[in-house]
């Protein structure tokens, strides 16, 4: 018999795999439901979403949000939009940010995780982790794949990490804010209105 879905996130949030190299205490910080229709594929929560227990719970989700046009109550409504980092534990911090994810989490979660995300309508891939797996055709650089986010349209959209850390990225690639940004938050609502 299938695992039902309260059951299958209890066993996330239970995790503990790679626990000897986390920080802190593991807490998977995730949101999931298979009634979502868009996906955040983002890279590992901060020490401040760690804190709150909350995703993008930090200067970094204020900013996502802004881009996609969302409300925190929409953001947070697990029926509409699922957030699914490549490792959902604080991974620890290092000189220039966060450390990379942890790699046991992908592998061990992902899979049955988004098999059972079956409304979905967009994903939005955050930085070089999420590229790297959820588009076999990522480029070398971040910079390159979301300059290169209409091969992905319209079902799935490349973005840098929304953090303070990469002010300097969008003074650089001002074609980001001018044309990627109003097309991605029309797109949104356009899910929005799919779901009324
Ligand atoms: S990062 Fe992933 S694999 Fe590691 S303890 Fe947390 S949920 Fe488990």
């Amino acid at each position: 018999m299938a695992e039902d879905n309260a059951a299958l996130l209890a066993r996330v949030r239970q995790c503990t795999l790679c626990s000897e190299h986390l920080p802190l205490q593991p807490k998977p910080i995730l949101q999931w439901h298979p009634n979502a229709r868009i996906l955040i594929a983002g890279q590992a929560p901060g020490r401040k979403a760690h804190q709150a227990n909350m995703p993008f719970a930090d200067a970094s989700g204020e900013r996502l949000r802004t881009w996609l046009g969302l409300t925190p109550g929409q953001f947070y409504n697990p029926q509409l939009v699922a957030i699914l980092p490549m490792g959902f534990c604080f991974p620890g911090s290092g000189n220039s940010g966060d450390l990379a994810p942890r790699p046991e989490c992908a592998p061990t979660w992902q899979q049955v995780l988004l098999q059972q995300l079956t409304r979905l309508q967009l994903t939005v891939v955050i930085g070089q982790y999420a590229q790297a797996y959820h588009l076999t055709d990522a480029k070398k650089t971040v910079t390159a794949t979301v300059a290169n986010w209409q091969q992905y349209w319209p079902e799935r959209v490349p973005l840098p990490h929304p953090s303070p850390r990469n002010n300097i990225w969008l003074k650089r690639n001002p074609w980001f804010t001018a044309t990627l940004l109003p097309t991605l938050q029309a797109r949104v609502q356009q899910v929005l209105a799919s779901c009324q």
